[in-house]
């Protein structure tokens, strides 16, 4: 099939080009992010590849449809960015990569607690410098501390036992709790406990109606003082302004950020030449005890490999008339959440 790519870097072509022979596509690939300025770009061809920060709302799918194109494949497991109803109104089916790497995103969010609690991306910067006070640099135990985590997909199962390597108590809420998990030794708690008890709270959900903003004013009162609170799911599921007025009075004691709720006009570009337009990001980035990564929880050889030959794959199924696992529909997300639930049993 004919596929438009946007918002590809080097490294996306270097992977998706790898995984080609394999597969009859002819590939078309731009930088530009898919948007209602670039949606012409896909005319005369049957899909269009994208990545998290491409625009599919109504509009730009009506505008693909009407230019030929058949199927929208995300290079990516969350289809937030997507307006489903309105694909299926205009006939456009859209896959994804449901699972690549869980380690990838689980073994990040752990780098990012380690840094923040030894506060390793200050220690490197004074040992540069000749400086070596360990003034600021002081650190707890692991061991011990309770960690809260929301949503106990193959991330969060991942991550939990990463942590319960650790000999932290696992605290967890999900709607669909896993018996894997639970032999990890997580107890499932309401949200409300895991808030109100947990030491380190790691998010690991899917961006929905249900958890925009989760962690907001009225959650971080409910949270320990001094709480560190991890994000590599999505942006939205942080209030940004409520964080930053926590870190301010205290109650938030440690943010680690893969992913911010405004990071399409500024993550996967190089803009240090350049003045950051976001003040709250720049307000972000102030902090001593913030670390913010460019949303690159997913960004191992391993995941990349596996993102591209399924996004080839699930293009060649669906143009082949085949049924496509990958297919975001309702009966497979239902379908996913119950896989889930089962694969942890088995890991
Ligand atoms: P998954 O579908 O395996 O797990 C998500 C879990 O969240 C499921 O168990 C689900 O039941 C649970 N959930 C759904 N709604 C919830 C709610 N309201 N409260 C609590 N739990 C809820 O997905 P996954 O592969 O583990 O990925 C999780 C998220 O991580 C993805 O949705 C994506 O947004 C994000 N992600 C980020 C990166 C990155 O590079 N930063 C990479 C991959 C995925």
């Amino acid at each position: 099939m004919k596929i438009v790519v946007f918002s590809t870097k080097p490294y996306d072509r270097e992977c998706l080009e790898a995984a080609r022979p394999q597969f009859a596509h002819e590939l078309n690939y731009f930088e530009a992010r898919l948007t209602s300025a670039t949606v012409e770009l896909a005319k005369g061809c049957g899909a269009v590849c994208v990545f998290v920060n491409d625009q599919l709302d109504a509009s730009v799918l009506s505008a693909l449809a009407a230019q030929g194109v058949k199927v929208v494949a995300l290079r990516c497991a969350g289809f937030n960015n997507i307006d489903l109803s309105a694909a299926r109104s205009v006939g456009i089916r859209v896959v994804r990569v449901p699972a690549y790497s869980p380690y990838a995103v689980a073994e990040h969010a752990v780098g990012l607690i380690l840094t923040l609690n030894r506060k390793l991306h200050r220690a490197y910067g004074r040992v540069r410098d000749g400086n070596f006070y360990l003034g600021g640099l002081l650190g707890f135990d692991m061991f011990g501390r309770t960690v809260g985590i929301v949503g106990t997909g193959q991330i969060g199962t991942v991550f939990a036992k990463i942590m319960s390597g650790f000999g932290c108590k696992l605290l967890g809420y999900d709607k669909y709790p896993s018996d894997a998990c639970r032999e990890l030794g997580v107890k499932y708690v309401e949200l409300s406990q895991l808030f109100a008890e947990s030491d380190i709270i790691s998010l690991h959900c899917p961006l929905t109606p249900e958890t925009y903003h989760l962690v907001c004013d009225e959650t971080i009162v409910q949270m320990k003082e001094g709480v560190m609170i991890i994000n590599t799911s999505r942006g939205a599921v942080i209030d940004t302004q409520a964080v930053i007025s926590g870190l301010k009075n205290g109650r938030v004691g440690h943010l680690g950020l893969d992913v911010y709720e405004e990071e399409a006009d500024v993550f996967f570009e190089d803009l240090s030449n350049e003045v950051i337009p976001d003040d709250v990001l720049s307000r972000l980035l102030t902090f001593p005890n913030v670390v913010v990564t460019g949303h690159q929880a997913f960004f191992t050889r391993d995941a990349l490999q596996c993102i591209a030959v399924t996004t080839m794959q699930n293009i060649a199924d669906i143009e082949a008339g085949h049924a496509c696992e990958n297919e975001v529909s309702e009966e497979n997300i239902a379908k996913s959440n119950v896989t889930n639930t089962k694969l942890s049993q088995t890991s």
